[in-house]
């Protein structure tokens, strides 16, 4: 029997595909006609989780005071271990009762942190591109989602002058995410100083995404929303540990700020879910409190790639700009082609997976997403297939 005559919800209607899923069929397709994938397209870290972090949990899976259902809140420890972590590394102290809940993953507590505070018609403003949980969360929740277009001669920061009032006035919380997923532009505090006033002067919640907080090169320290002056009384930030410590499969993360949204959060979660295997928050502390040479071994991966690659482009013509954090390159398509076609046409001739810029909304055209999730020597060879597949940057020149 069919069941086609049940649609989904409206909310589910209401979503664009996602991009990512049909990358995938068009990997396994490709995967059928015997190409050998190079995969930079997801942010999906390639190294293994920090031993001391596996061993934590080996040890802690073991004690059966770990199995069964955790506390709704996270464990005492664990928020003890995040407010602990807070306050090492942005001198900022929180409350680990009110200000600090553990998360099944940081895209999992966006969307909920979105139907616990959106009804349908409230005014969301999303910067475009963005990280898809941050429009797609809003959307979910029935919001009328106002984007903001980032430009890259803007350094692709939110331009608030260019907010008209109204809009501002209308809106209940602004989503946005620096260092960001997918430009891998940073913010310097008066940007965080400049979305702290916005945010006042509109009563408009911030929900920040801090999850590449650790993921900066060259001595660049990411700002946290946190640190400035009125911060935690507009906003809350989220935070993860899948990109730092490789551990986007254990699906851990956390958000801290404002202790009235952290509890509408905790409310929809109770109703939800139990929280993380409280193994698992054991593990998490660890990697919280693991000496910062694994952090530096991390960055060290993450920007002799990011060098290598942008070096292997300039020699074909493209001008990359170098970022200062995150594992991605933000990338132009050669003029004259969009971010489908060119990243389709790079994967059917060289078995490359990049990802258009478009999968992160209307503001990602012309560009593609190159994750540094390979070591050099792969990187290498995506870039030797990509050479001899003939691909240039060749800049329009104007004609004399
Ligand atoms: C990778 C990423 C996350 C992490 O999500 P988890 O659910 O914690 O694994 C969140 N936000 C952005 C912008 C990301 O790039």
């Amino acid at each position: 029997m069919s069941l086609d005559w049940i649609p989904p919800a409206d909310r589910l209607s209401a979503l664009p595909p996602y991009v990512f899923a049909r990358l995938d069929e068009l990997k396994a397709r490709a995967r059928e006609q015997g190409l050998d994938l190079i995969d930079l397209g997801m942010g999906n870290p390639d190294g293994p989780t920090p031993a001391p972090v596996v061993e934590a949990a080996r040890l802690a899976i073991g004690d059966a005071s770990n199995h069964g259902y955790p506390p709704f809140e996270g464990t005492a420890s664990f928020r003890t271990a995040i407010t602990d972590w807070y306050a090492r590394r942005y001198g900022v102290p929180l409350d680990p009762t009110a200000e600090a809940l553990p998360l099944l993953g940081s895209k999992e507590g966006i969307t909920h942190l979105a139907m616990a505070f959106i009804n349908p018609g409230d005014v969301v403003l999303v910067p475009t591109p963005a990280y898809p949980a941050h429009f797609r969360g809003p959307a979910i929740a029935g919001a009328k989602v106002h984007h903001l277009h980032l430009k890259p001669e803007n350094n692709w920061l939110i331009d608030f002058d260019t907010i008209p009032p109204a809009v501002a006035r209308s809106a209940k919380a602004l989503f946005f995410n620096y260092p960001n997923n997918p430009t891998a532009a940073t913010a310097p505090r008066s940007f965080f100083e400049q979305a702290v006033a916005f945010a006042q002067r509109y009563q408009i919640l911030l929900v920040h995404d801090l999850c590449y907080a650790e993921l900066a090169f060259d001595g660049y320290q990411p700002t946290s929303l946190l640190e400035i002056p009125g911060g935690k009384e507009v906003g809350v930030e989220f935070h993860t540990l899948s990109k730092t410590y490789n551990m986007a499969g254990w699906r851990v993360g956390f958000v801290v700020g404002n202790s009235h949204i952290i509890q509408g959060l905790r409310t929809l979660k109770t109703n939800l879910d139990y929280g993380i295997f409280a193994a698992l928050q054991r593990a998490a502390e660890t990697a919280l409190s693991l000496p910062d040479r694994y952090l530096e071994e991390v960055q060290t991966r993450y920007s002799t790639r990011r060098d290598f690659l942008i070096e292997q482009f300039a020699s074909l013509g493209w001008a990359v700009t170098k970022p200062q954090a995150t594992m991605y390159l933000w990338v132009p398509c050669p003029p004259g082609i969009n971010s489908t076609d060119f990243a389709l046409e790079v994967l059917q001739e060289t078995g490359v997976v990049v990802t258009p810029g478009n999968a992160f909304g209307p503001g990602g055209e012309n560009y593609i997403r190159v994750s540094l999730i390979a070591d050099c020597d792969r990187l290498g060879q995506a870039m030797d297939r990509i050479r001899q597949a003939g691909f240039r940057f060749e800049p329009v020149t104007a004609s004399v």
